[in-house]
Parts: structure tokens; sequence; C-alpha cells
């Protein structure tokens, strides 16, 4: 419904706010209360989860961070403290505190590059570990004096634990957050199947949990250290994400077990600072796997952006001469029983494009008209740019008749289509094909059919431009013309 203005009404923006307000109250409620219910009775929750999932959701959704987003924020970690019977008063202080860090780490992040949001380059992690210290020095500071005032600790001891406990959390749960691929992707990536493949890849993960039962079995301050080589492969391995959840999951189970007892150590000075020293040391350990991850990624994606550049022509798109050529020999030796054809296109009178649109417009073109072929073929095709206003393509398992039906639906398409110039007004273009097809069984090199195709491209030219003509190869007659 539209307003008398044409606006659209208030209401339908401020249905989606409302959504958003009640998924942020909803989720720090849920992660504040199971924090309150691992609180040792009478002081601070040594696993409070919520600050870190409220900055890294803010952190991946700007559009939940409004002046809504944050009260939501605000009403779920009260509603979360009062339901479990907490003080107003104590509710509103640890809750100033709590948003206190996570809006500092939500400034902070806006300050950081985009790339750094993602763990993407290599100094990201370090970044992420120095808004990580602000975030708990800022909550830390605005709630240290709590634990003095509400459970008779030294103000001192309440900022320490305060902020050993905000940034092991921020630590290991952030990473995770800010690399979350999103459900769609993850179900993509989820192994549809057992393969031997996916046991080989699954390796360095099934390492790691024998590491940790090594580290069980054998004990001793030593055995926190000990899962690390196999999280380092796990890192070299697999994406930033999955590196994060086994890293939490490992820390979170550390953290877990040495109160516990699970890991034997030996009897400690002073419990209470040894514990705080073992868990800032094993939320600082989580720096490694990360930071191995975040330049591992960093790397792949150099090497895909680099092999990209190397293969494909920076104009068009299409596979660049070298690379069309490789994987075009490849191609015919695997397709050696099925026919494959070659088709060779040259753009008609293309110079007079660039003589009255210049360079630019005849650039246009080129990029429309390799959109334009792409439409037609096959994701199996291969299609390259030879030079200038030349293309090649190769149409794996297609005999002659069927090849040059395609080239006729490119001649039709580019025939019937009028391109737009960069300068203003359009230009119809026509083009020639020539097809070669090397027969099933046959011995015939990818030169040879280049040849025979890029013969019939120059008849077609001779014979008057904008058609089709086949080229003599092995066990075919030379085909009529269709145009
Ligand atoms: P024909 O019908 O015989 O193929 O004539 P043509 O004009 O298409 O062919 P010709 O070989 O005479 O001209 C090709 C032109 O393509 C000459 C060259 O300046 C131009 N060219 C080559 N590469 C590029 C490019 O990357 N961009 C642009 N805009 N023009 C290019
Ligand atoms: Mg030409
Ligand atoms: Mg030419």
């Amino acid at each position: 419904m539209l307003t008398a203005t044409g606006e659209l009404p208030a209401k339908a923006n401020t249905e989606p706010q409302l959504a958003i307000a009640l998924i942020v109250a909803g989720i720090v409620f849920l992660a504040s209360f199971f924090g309150i219910l691992t609180r040792p009775v009478g002081f601070l929750a040594a696993v409070w989860p919520a600050n870190a999932i409220l900055l890294g959701m803010m952190v991946r959704n700007p559009a939940f961070a409004t002046p809504l987003g944050w009260l939501a924020a605000f009403v779920g970690y009260i509603a979360a403290d009062l339901s479990t019977g907490g003080n107003f008063f104590v509710t509103l202080w640890l809750t100033i505190a709590n948003m206190t860090g996570a809006l500092t780490g939500y400034l902070l992040f806006r300050l950081a590059p985009e790339s750094d949001r993602w763990l993407q380059r290599p100094a990201s992690v370090l970044h992420l570990f120095a808004i990580c210290c602000a975030v708990a020095l800022a909550a830390s500071i605005a709630g240290g004096g709590a634990a003095r005032l509400l459970f008779g600790r030294d103000f001192f001891h309440g900022l320490t634990f305060w902020f050993i406990t905000e940034l092991v959390n921020s630590l290991i749960i952030l990473p995770v957050l800010l690399t979350f691929p999103g459900f769609r992707k993850l179900r993509e990536l989820w192994p549809a199947k057992l393969s031997p493949a996916l046991l080989q890849h699954a390796l360095p993960m099934l390492v790691l949990a024998a590491s940790v039962a090594l580290a069980i079995m054998l004990g001793g301050p030593g055995a926190l250290a000990m899962p690390i080589p196999a999280l380092l492969w796990c890192s070299l391995t697999y994406r930033t994400f999955t590196t994060s959840v086994l890293t939490m999951l490992l820390c979170t189970w550390l953290l877990i077990s040495i109160p516990a007892n699970f890991i034997p150590l030996p009897e400690l000075p002073d419990p209470l600072r040894s514990l705080d020293s073992l868990r800032l040391g094993i939320a600082l350990m989580a720096l490694c796997p990360l930071t191995v991850a975040s330049i591992n990624a960093a790397r792949t994606e150099l090497i895909e952006r680099l092999s990209h550049a190397a293969n494909h022509d920076s104009l068009t798109g299409a596979l660049s001469r070298g690379a069309f050529i490789d994987r075009s020999e490849t191609c015919l030796r695997i397709n050696q029983d099925r026919g494959t054809s070659l088709l060779m296109l040259d753009i008609d009178h293309f110079k007079n494009v660039n003589d009255r649109f210049g360079h630019a417009g005849g650039d246009a073109m080129l990029k429309e008209f390799v959109v334009l072929v792409s439409h037609v073929l096959r994701p199996a095709d291969l299609f390259g740019r030879m030079g200038g206003e030349e293309f090649a393509v190769v149409l794996p398992g297609l005999d002659m008749i069927a090849a040059t039906s395609v080239a006729e639906r490119i001649r039709q398409a580019l025939e019937a289509r009028a391109i737009k110039m960069p300068t203003g007004g359009e230009v119809w273009a026509t083009v020639s094909i020539g097809v070669a097809t090397r027969a099933p069984g046959g011995w015939t090199s990818f030169d040879e059919v280049m040849l025979a195709a890029d013969r019939a491209l120059y008849e077609a030219k001779d014979a008057g431009r904008n058609m089709v003509r086949v080229g003599a190869q092995q066990a075919y007659a030379a085909a009529p013309t269709l145009n």
C-alpha cells in the first residue's frame, strides 16, 4: 500500500525492525541464560558467551546495529538475569558492563578494514586480538567494581577475572561467528555421502581427536599443548570457519576439563591465579591455528586470483589463447572415443566498429559477444579468445551436425541483437564461423582440427561472411553451406 505521497507507509519498515529486535533480544537472552546456569553460586560466570555472540551478530549484520537493536540486547540481558532471580541494581550494572564491551568492539570493528571482519588477511587475527583486548578492558573497567560490591572480592581480582573471561570468550567464539559462511553455503559444502576421499580429508580432524585422547592419557601441564600440531594441520587443510569451530571446541573442552580434572594436572600453588593463568594461556593458544588458517585463506585466494588472471582474457573473461589450447588438447585426449568439434569464430568487419565508435566501442562489442556465445554453450564446452576479434570453441561429444547447429545458433543470436555502444547508439554485427570435427576414435591432433576449422572460416569469409562453413575432417565430408 502506498501513501498519498507515493511513499511506503512506516509500518513496512517497522516490521523488519521489530523482527530484528526480537531476534537480538532472544539470542542475547538465551546466551545470557546459558552463562547464568554455569555461574558458580555467589560469583561471576566463567563461561559468558552472550557478549561475544552479540558483538559477532552486530558485526556480521550491521542492519541489526540500530538503536532499537542495541535496546533489544539490553532487554535480553536484563530479562535473563531477572528471570533467574537477579537483583535489579546488580543486573543493571552487569548489563551496562556487558554492553560497554560489545559496543566498544562494534565501533573498533567499524574502524578496521572490511577484510579483517572475515579474518581474510594475515594480519586479521592480530587485529582481532587487539579488538578483543579492548573489549575485555572496557567491560572489565565498567564491571570490575561489581565484584567488590556484590561478592566482597577485591577490585583488582574482579577486574582481572572479568578481563580474562571476556578475552577468553571473545577469542574463541568471535572467529566462528565472523567466518560463518551462511547456512546455504554450509549445506552446499556438507558432503553428500561417505567416500574414501572424504575420509582422507577428515584425517587431520581424526588425528586431532586422537591427540586429545593422548593428552588425557598422559596428563601434566604439557598436555594442554599436545593437540596443537594436529590443530595446525587442520588449519592448513580446512577453511577458516572449520578451523575456528575446531579451535573453539578444543579450547572449550580444555577450559572445562581443567577445573573438572579430566586432564590430571600437578597440584597448583595458588589455585585461583593458576586457573586464571591457564584460561588465558588456552585462549592465547587459539591465536596460532587461527593465524595459520587466515594466512592460508589469503594465500589460496591469491593463487585462485592469479590462476584466473593467467588463464583468462582480462577484457572478455573468455579463456586466454594458451589456456584454451592446453585444455582443448586435454579435452580431445580424454574424449578419444567420442566425436569432438571445434568452432573458429571471427566477427565480421569488426574494424569498422572501432573506426566508428572508437576502441571502447569495439571492446564493448567483444564483451557482449562473449556473453552471447556463453549463453549458447554448455558448462563443459571450452571458449577461448584467440586474439583480436577471433574466438574458438571446443564442443566435447558433439558430431558435425550438432556442432554446426550450435554455430548456427551463435550466428543467428548475434545477427538478431543490437549491441549498445558506450558513446550512445547501437550496432548490429555478424560473425563468420568455421566448423571442424574429429570423428570418434580418430587420432587427428588438435592443431590439425584447428587448421581445418580455420580453413572453413576463411571459406565463410570468402563466400560473403555471416555464415557457417564446415571443414572436411576425417570421416566427414564437407557439409553444404547453411547460409
Ligand atoms: P573481417 O570481416 O575480414 O574479419 O574484417 P575485420 O575488420 O573484422 O578484421 P580485421 O583483421 O581487418 O580487423 C580486426 C581489428 O580488430 C583490427 C584491430 O585493431 C582490432 N582489435 C584487435 N584487438 C582488439 C581489442 O582488444 N579491442 C578492440 N576494440 N579492437 C581490437
Ligand atoms: Mg573479423
Ligand atoms: Mg580477424
